[in-house]
């Protein structure tokens, strides 16, 4: 059952927190088969990391591949995979060392401080990017046309530790997190809560009791462009023959280059 997906992702992650970070491995698994395409992860990823116009940390591909009568429609969500091997980090480090953070339980994160210093890492960081993950946080509000900004755009919010507003992310690089704010407060991503079609897990892959080691022991899983060596920390089931389309189709380079 849908609701006891969550429950047991919620206690998966209350046993990893409550190991040392070293010894987790956050993983992130989507079941390309359950997704309807509604967007929602995306939207409620937005509003959790007060994303400014025109940008997502997650994308919803809207894939089709063949002509009627072998039409092949399917949706696959993605957003920063969180490399193992990651190309953005190797970039950027090399102009301003620190300017891309892997943390021992795997998850990738931007110094928003050292690119604001080094915006030559932050361009590395997104032209070396295989997936496209990172977004340019240019400014501007969705409510800048009205008498005034809503609070929702002017809120407070976490990433990675630090306490930010739109104000400190104007000019810089942005992605994916894992939602590590929330991981730290004992909640599960926002995408991964709010999904219609129940088609997001996540979990620690050091656990053998986790949903998602259990997941991954039983289902045939790949990963997106993994012959790149890249080590993504997302996992994807269903459509393995077709996983290359969505970073092939029109739709899809629609949705990247914004
Ligand atoms: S998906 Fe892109 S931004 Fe994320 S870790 Fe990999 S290379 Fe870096
Ligand atoms: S909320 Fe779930 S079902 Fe909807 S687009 Fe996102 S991953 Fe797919």
């Amino acid at each position: 059952m849908a609701t006891n997906e969550i429950v047991r992702m919620q206690e998966d992650l209350e046993r990893a927190l409550a190991k040392a970070a070293g010894s987790r491995s956050w993983v992130m698994v989507i079941d390309i088969r359950k997704c309807v395409g509604d967007h929602a992860c995306a939207v409620s990823c937005m509003a959790e990391n007060v994303c400014p116009p025109g940008t997502s940390y997650r994308k919803v591909f809207d894939a089709e591949n063949n002509e009627y009568p072998n039409a092949d429609h399917f949706f696959m969500p993605a957003n920063c995979q969180h490399c193992d091997n990651p190309p953005c980090a190797r970039a950027a480090n090399k102009v301003a060392r620190g300017a891309v953070e892997k943390h021992p339980d795997g998850i990738v994160v931007f110094d928003y401080k050292t690119m604001a210093r080094h915006p030559k890492a932050a361009a590395a960081a997104k032209k070396a990017c295989p997936y496209y993950a990172i977004v340019e946080d240019k400014g501007g509000y969705y409510t800048e046309a009205t008498p005034r900004l809503e609070p929702y755009e002017t809120r407070v919010f976490f990433e990675n530790g630090e306490k930010l507003t739109r104000k400190n992310t104007r000019g810089a690089v942005r992605k994916c997190t894992f939602c590590v704010h929330r991981l730290d407060a004992g909640m599960l991503p926002a995408c991964v809560t709010t999904c219609i079609g129940r088609a997001m897990y996540f979990g620690d892959a050091n656990d053998p009791r986790s949903l998602v080691s259990e997941i991954l022991r039983q289902e045939k899983t790949w990963q997106m462009k993994s012959s790149l060596g890249t080590k993504p920390r997302v996992f994807y089931i269903g459509y393995a023959n077709r996983f290359e389309i969505a970073a092939a189709t029109a739709a899809a380079c629609v949705e990247c280059h914004e």
